[in-house]
């Protein structure tokens, strides 16, 4: 009753394709490390085989989805409802929108394992796919770190002024805290991305689901140090339900999906990437790419010449919407 039919996804076929391929690896390896929308698994000390992250380079086919998946859409491409911006001016790249995200989740709030919140099962929230502030803004997010791309997203990010939201997996966050203190102290926010990256997401028992987020939270929380604050929630795969979303509001995370999909993960090449977000980008819409998750060099280098192109546009950039 709370998905609205504008979360029908145009690139549903392909996920679902993908999702396909990752259940049978699941099946196999008994965890599931592949990515959809949301990339591959950076090897971490519980990734399986090396040919787990199965997710690159076939997923290109027309194939009607097969996958038992519903609700596995994330946001979807919609049209904001702020008003192009007209004073949108300075186009230097400078953040708007600097009102914290969510502000359930206190600062200084314990690392200690919350208490389990209780399943909801027929209650969805709402999964956002905007910008806070509306207008000529646009949102950077990256998933899947943190990991070796990150640093250089980061240098990218801070030529051009600009603050994003990192959808970090739990282990890498632990494996890397230097980068998560980084990330923090340039500016830019944090998204819970669970621990292990488990898909189809939305399939997860609710313990279980319980377990991926809250922990995740914990691990980044600790690897940024005391104060750190994780405001929003993406589910792997962008695999949202009325359960997960639960879950993430009762730990104070605002469900964070996504308004344009260049599928960068999947390596499509460089121009592909880029021509994908300025096809599908429209004001206020929330960009998904990843620093994580295997080789990012594509993504880097479009993004060498999406930044550009955005200031050229009159975007400035914003945290997504809480
Ligand atoms: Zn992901």
């Amino acid at each position: 009753m709370h998905r609205t039919p504008t979360r029908r996804s145009p690139l549903r076929p392909h996920r679902n394709r993908l999702l396909a391929g990752c259940i049978a690896v699941a099946a196999v390896l008994g965890l599931s490390a592949c990515g959809t929308a949301s990339g591959a698994l950076q090897p971490t000390a519980t990734a399986t085989t090396p040919g787990a992250a199965n997710s690159t380079g076939t997923g290109n086919g027309t194939a009607a989805g097969t996958a038992p998946a519903p609700g596995s859409d994330a946001a979807q491409p919609r049209t904001p409802t702020a008003p192009a911006d007209p004073g949108r001016a300075t186009a230097t790249g400078k953040p708007v929108g600097t009102t914290p995200g969510a502000t359930t989740g206190a600062p200084g709030t314990p690392t200690g394992t919350p208490a389990a919140p209780p399943a909801h099962p027929g209650q969805a929230t709402k999964v956002i796919s905007s910008t806070a502030s509306g207008g000529r803004t646009v949102a950077l997010t990256f998933d899947d770190g943190p990991g070796p791309a990150t640093g250089q997203v980061l240098d990218l990010l801070a030529q051009y002024h600009v603050k994003a939201t990192f959808c970090e997996i739990g282990q890498n966050a632990a494996a890397n805290p230097a980068l998560v203190k980084r990330v923090l102290a340039e500016g830019h926010r944090l998204c819970d991305h669970s621990v292990h990256h488990p898909q189809p997401f939305e399939k997860l028992p609710h313990d279980k689901a319980v377990y991926e987020i809250s922990a995740a939270r914990d691990m980044i929380v600790k690897a940024g140090g005391p104060g750190t604050r994780v405001g929003w929630f993406r589910a792997p795969g962008g695999g949202f339900n009325a359960d997960n979303e639960h879950i993430a509001a009762g730990l104070g995370m605002d469900s964070l999906g996504w308004s344009v999909d260049p599928r960068d993960w999947s390596r499509p090449g460089v121009a592909a990437i880029v021509s994908t977000v300025q096809s599908q980008l429209k004001p206020g819409g929330v960009i998904l790419m990843h620093d994580g998750g295997g080789d990012r060099s594509q993504t880097v280098a479009a993004l060498k010449q999406l930044l550009p192109w955005l200031v050229a546009q009159g975007y400035t950039f914003d945290f997504p919407a809480a």
